[in-house]
């Protein structure tokens, strides 16, 4: 029974007809009025104004506003029509008298058959006559197609699905799509050092252990590792467009075809067409106005029946379920404190080291703060200065100062920096540290940024060196390697001759290395925990207007000006695309993009992202472009989304429009950016929970899905995702769910699976009526 049926039921059905939730000419005046507008971030979910509240109070009541509003609307629509679904209600009726809403009928929602019967492929004319009769008579009422859709909502849908078909076909080309298909996650896929055994296996029938025997777990050691011999049948070279192709050498054809750099540019300006059209954004705005609203009555109905079912669920809580850390830099993952007291520590403990080279001389540690006039017993957090909280909101030059202690680039390259006078012991020293406090903390995960440049052709044997030499393995650890969009810079210094050059520095040694891991074999090794690339540094830095059929190809472009951000996101795809087809057919894990992406700048780096990456970083420009939006929806999207990182930098938190998100249900979970920059206490990533717990009131499940979230984004191997979320996790939806080991409920995971699913049917429906003629 729904909790709070009965304090609705006392209240009049037809009062609210006045502001029907989804009369669409209300809809359409506020999206007018509001929309989009660069200062008001909040538009998608104003639903009227309020000037007497500050923002937050003002949200949390239109907040509640909107939950009775559409509880009522829902209410009545369904005392004509039967939605409740198996596993969750979504309405009850009340009152025996029902009050028909006057609206127009309109897509709200498909009727029940299409759940079960995905053939039922009714005609346009047929439709409504096969909807009334298919479950029950009077559902005719409500929720279904227009009797004769307008060509336009069928050319809506057809654009809708043309838009996800070309993400599917480059995703597709580049094996990001299924992630069973990559090697490293089919059986038999060797971990090593294996992961540790689960310690709960061993209970006993009074649910007790017996005196644990643990075996202490193996450590890393280069000379057990296996590197494979070299491969004879292929070859790589660079083809017309400056992209590496790899070619079988007995059939001479290459593994993939690649778009081309014109082909990527005019499918990209087809998206940026739809989502600028005035009636398409009109379309994606209510599709995603209505499931906000869908999940308004959800929570309302469902959240004793939820908590139930999580207080009922054994061992497991929020604690307990992993979670992972989506998006978090190397360089500045861990707190300011131990920084600091790395420094002392080593201040005191080693001050005759010799550490750096600079001005001619090599200096000692002591030396160098002595230039400093410092002292260990003078430093602190404050002399330290590297949080970045008041003075470097929409001042992203100001945050790249902040990653030098002190504001000293020395400190930053003695001690943050991996390839330094000291080979970056320290900052290994320090890695160690942090994987030390993950593995005490046991259900929380990393996924390190680590910077490859592209300056230098040794830059990979370097790194991994760094990583194999100084053993920084960790069964919490996976390393994503950033690709900072400097370009303009190494030309100015003459590192780069042309653009072209950054990409042979990435790539050549990884093609290398593939087709003979003997090459680099220190690189091999690293590259196993390898999850994919990102691609960094300051969206809002402006950028040449998108005259993109005058874009040279790599090698050409050797002017001064930096390339646009979709043109460094393309060449990043085109290379990984033949990388990834021929470590498939080696049985070498695959690579995914997973950029920073719509943070700041041009909304549109979020179109290129669509084409080209697996999942993004940030994304918090999706509420200026609904209907691309609506496309990260239905594709589901991984969106590693960092509120307190933004507040810092670009968009406060009130505004942030992360829980809009995760109510409307696209794909998003937490992550942490910068624990250096922005975090108080010892654990970053419960800090970031913590704090949008505390702001959204966001309750034990919503916590446990976001954490859930996480771990389907997240690149650890498939062997190590069915022990964590369940042995079939990968099926999806509620085939794959396992609450005893995500505390998620049932009901909330086949409510999200069947809200994507009708969408989905949605697009389906309207795309076949047209072939059908
Ligand atoms: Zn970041």
């Amino acid at each position: 029974m729904a909790p709070f049926s009965m304090e609705f039921s006392g209240k009049p059905n037809g009062h609210f007809e006045d502001h029907d939730l989804y009369s669409h000419d209300d809809a359409d005046d506020e999206f007018e009025h509001h929309h989009f507008n660069n200062d008001s971030d909040d538009d998608l979910s104003k639903s009227y104004n309020s000037t007497h509240f500050s923002t937050t109070e003002d949200r949390f009541i239109k907040d509640h506003d909107l939950k009775v509003k559409t509880f009522e609307a829902l209410h009545s629509n369904h005392q004509n029509g039967n939605s409740v679904q198996e596993g969750f209600h979504v309405g009850q009726p009340s009152s025996p008298v029902a009050t028909p809403i006057k609206r127009r009928q309109s897509i709200i929602d498909l009727p029940q058959t299409h759940h079960s019967t995905s053939h039922y492929r009714p005609l346009p004319s047929i439709a409504p006559q096969n909807n009334s009769s298919a479950q029950n008579p009077s559902a005719n009422v409500h929720a279904m197609p227009e009797e004769y859709p307008s060509e336009e909502l069928i050319e809506l849908y057809e654009n809708v699905k043309f838009c996800l078909d070309l993400r599917h076909k480059y995703l597709g080309a580049s094996l990001q799509i299924d992630e069973m298909v990559n090697p490293k996650n089919k059986e038999g896929w060797i971990i090593y050092p294996p992961p540790p055994k689960p310690t709960y296996k061993s209970k006993n029938k009074f649910n007790q252990l017996p005196d644990a025997v643990y075996e202490a777990e193996e450590e890393f050691d280069f000379e057990k590792c296996k590197i494979p011999g070299p491969q004879e049948g292929y070859e790589f070279r660079l083809n017309a467009e400056d992209v590496y192709q790899v070619f079988d050498k007995t059939t001479g054809k290459p593994l993939v075809e690649v778009p081309n750099l014109h082909d990527y540019y005019a499918d990209l300006n087809s998206i940026i067409k739809f989502s600028s059209d005035g009636p398409t954004k009109s379309f994606a705005f209510k599709r995603l106005q209505y499931l906000e609203a869908k999940w308004n009555m959800y929570s309302l109905l469902n959240d004793f029946e939820e908590n139930k079912k999580s207080k009922r669920n054994p061992h497991r809580d929020f604690y307990n379920v992993r979670k992972v850390d989506t998006h978090i830099h190397h360089s500045a993952c861990m707190n300011q404190k131990h920084l600091l007291r790395f420094i002392k520590y080593k201040l005191k403990t080693s001050p005759d080291e010799q550490v750096i080279f600079r001005d001619g001389k090599i200096l000692t540690l002591d030396e160098v703060f002595k230039s400093l006039k410092l002292t260990a017993y003078d430093l602190s957090i404050d002399t330290l200065d590297m949080h970045a909280h008041t003075d470097s909101f929409h001042r992203f030059d100001k945050f790249n100062l902040k990653y030098n202690p002190i504001g000293e680039s020395r400190l930053r390259e003695i001690f943050l920096k991996t390839d330094n006078y000291i080979n970056g012991r320290y900052l290994a020293e320090l890695t160690k540290q942090v994987f030390d406090d993950l593995e005490g903390s046991k259900y929380q995960m990393t996924e390190l940024r680590i910077s490859i440049y592209g300056r230098n052709i040794d830059e990979w044997d370097k790194l991994a060196a760094w990583i194999v030499d100084n053993k920084l393995f960790s069964h919490n650890t996976r390393w994503l390697i950033q690709v900072p969009r400097l370009y303009d810079l190494y030309k100015k210094n003459g590192n780069v001759k042309n653009f072209n050059d950054i990409l042979k520095n990435l790539f050549q040694p990884l093609y290398e290395v593939t087709l003979n891991p003997q090459s680099h074999p220190k690189l091999h090794v690293f590259l196993q925990r390898v999850i994919g690339f990102d691609s960094v540094d300051d969206e809002s830095k402006p950028e040449r207007p998108l005259q993109s059929k005058r874009y040279p190809v790599a090698g050409q472009w050797d002017i001064a000006t930096n390339p646009p951000y979709s043109y460094y996101l393309y060449y990043l795809y085109a290379n990984m695309t033949p990388l990834n087809r021929l470590r498939e057919r080696l049985n070498f894990n695959t690579f995914v993009l997973r950029p920073h992406c719509g943070e700041a700048g041009d909304p549109e780096h979020l179109i290129s992202a669509f084409l080209t990456s697996h999942s993004i970083s940030h994304g918090i420009l999706l509420r200026k472009i609904p209907f691309i939006q609506y496309l990260y929806y239905l594709d589901q999207i991984g969106l590693a989304m960092s509120p307190l990182s933004n507040n810092a930098l670009f968009l406060t938190y009130d505004k942030n429009p992360f829980h809009n998100f995760f109510k409307k249900g696209l794909n998003v979970s937490l992550s942490t950016d910068d624990p250096l920059q922005f975090s108080y206490t010892k654990e970053p990533l419960i800090e970031e929970y913590s704090v949008a717990a505390q702001i959204y009131k966001l309750s034990g499940v919503d916590m446990c899905e976001l954490a859930y979230n996480s771990v389907r984004q997240s690149g650890w191997e498939a062997s190590i995702k069915k022990h964590w979320l369940g042995k079939k996790y990968y099926l999806g939806g509620i085939a794959g769910h396992d609450i005893e080991k995500t505390n998620v409920p049932d009901i909330r995971v086949s409510y999200r699976e069947d809200t994507l699913k009708s969408e989905l049917q949605l697009v389906d429906f309207y795309t076949n009526l047209k072939i059908k003629e």
